[in-house]
């Protein structure tokens, strides 16, 4: 609540489907637990975190793309049937 100031108080991320920047506030932070992409919905899970929008077509974007493995550092492919459920829940099949 400090004015519309381009500093450190809004921070961006990329999203790993669409590969745009957005607000951090904007993205799904999601984390992998035991071979799964989770959705971090408090943003408060530890380990490295991968930033989507909650879209379905982002989703899947970065599914085609691997891009979840890679932004989260593990291995093989992962499991995104939880975090799709929740996007699909959430904000609607689009
Ligand atoms: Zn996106």
């Amino acid at each position: 609540m400090s004015g519309r100031t381009r500093t450190r108080a809004c921070p961006e991320r990329t999203c790993v489907g669409c590969r745009e920047r957005a607000a951090k506030a904007e993205l799904l932070r999601t984390v992998v637990i035991e071979g799964e992409c989770v959705p971090d919905l408090r943003g408060t899970l530890p380990g490295r975190g991968a930033y989507v929008h909650p879209a379905l077509v982002c989703l899947d974007q970065a599914v085609r793309r691997r891009a979840f493995p890679r932004a989260l550092r593990v291995p093989g492919p992962l499991d995104v049937k939880a975090l799709r459920r929740h996007v699909e829940q959430t904000h609607g099949k689009t």
